[in-house]
C-alpha cells in the first residue's frame, strides 16, 4: 500500500455521507407461490425492513384490513392519483389496479430504512427504471401442481378468480429472468433462509459498508 492510496482511502472514508439510504427490495411471484407468507416471516424476524402497503382497487378478502393489507380505493380515485403522480409504480394485475406510494417509499429510504415491495413484474420494471440500485427477488413454486394446490387451498378467492390467477401465472413466471435472484419455495424454512441470506448479503455490499464503517476504516488506514 502506497502512502497516496492510504491517504485517498482515508479521505474517501471521511467525506462519505454519514447517514446512508436504505435499500429497496422487490419480491414478486405468481399467485400461490407463498410470497406473502415468506415476506411476513422475513419481516417478523427483521425489524430493519418496512413493508410498503400498496393501494388497490381489488375488493378486500375476508379478514383484510384497510391500511394493514392494502389501502382499498375505488378506480376513480386510483386513476386520479395516477394522474397526480402519487405512485412510484402502478399496474393492472388480474383485472385490478395496484400501486405503490412514492412519498412513503422515498421517506422510509431517506430515513435509512430498508423497504420491501410485494409487487408484480410490471411494477418491478418501473421501479428498476427509476431506482436501479433496488434488489429484486422472484419466488417460484416447486411445481405447477403445487402452485394450483396452494392457490385453491387458500380458500380466499372465488373459483373464477382462482382460474384467472392460474392462467396469469405463466405470464408472471415468464419474467422471472429480469430479477436479480430466484428462490424456489419448496420447503418453507429453506426458502426463508434463502431470502434472509439475500438481505444479509446486500447489507454487506461495499458501498454500504464503507459508509457505515467510515470511522473504522479511517482508523485502520491512519498513518
Ligand atoms: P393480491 O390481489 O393477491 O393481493 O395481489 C395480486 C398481485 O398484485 C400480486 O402479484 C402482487 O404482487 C401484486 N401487487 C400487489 N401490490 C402491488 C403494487 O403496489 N404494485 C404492483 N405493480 N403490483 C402489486
Amino acid at each position: 500500500v502506497t502512502g497516496d492510496s492510504r491517504a485517498d482511502a482515508a479521505s474517501a472514508a471521511q467525506t462519505a455521507p454519514a447517514a446512508s439510504q436504505g435499500t429497496l427490495f422487490i419480491v414478486a411471484a405468481p399467485s400461490g407461490a407463498g410470497k406473502s407468507t415468506l415476506v411476513n416471516a422475513l419481516l417478523e424476524r427483521d425489524p430493519g425492513i418496512s413493508l410498503s402497503i400498496s393501494h388497490t382497487t381489488r375488493p378486500p378478502r375476508p379478514g383484510e384490513q384497510y391500511g394493514r393489507h392494502y389501502f382499498f380505493v375505488d378506480r376513480e380515485r386510483f386513476e386520479r392519483e395516477i394522474a397526480e403522480g402519487v405512485f412510484l409504480e402502478h399496474a393492472e394485475v388480474h383485472g385490478n389496479l395496484y400501486g405503490t406510494s412514492r412519498r412513503v417509499v422515498e421517506g422510509l429510504l431517506a430515513e435509512g430504512r430498508d423497504v420491501l415491495l410485494e409487487i408484480d413484474w410490471q411494477g418491478a420494471r418501473q421501479v428498476r427504471a427509476v431506482m436501479p440500485d433496488c434488489v429484486s427477488v422472484f419466488i417460484l413454486p416447486p411445481s405447477r401442481a403445487e402452485l394450483e394446490r396452494r392457490l385453491r387451498g387458500r380458500g380466499a378467492d372465488a373459483p373464477e378468480v382462482i382460474e384467472r390467477r392460474l392462467r396469469n401465472s405463466r405470464e408472471e413466471i415468464a419474467h422471472a429472468q429480469e430479477f436479480d435472484y430466484i428462490i424456489v419455495n419448496d420447503r418453507f424454512e429453506d426458502a426463508l433462509a434463502d431470502l434472509q441470506a439475500i438481505v444479509r448479503a446486500v447489507r454487506l455490499r461495499t458501498a454500504l459498508q464503507w459508509r457505515r464503517h467510515q470511522a473504522l476504516i479511517a482508523e485502520l488506514l491512519a498513518p
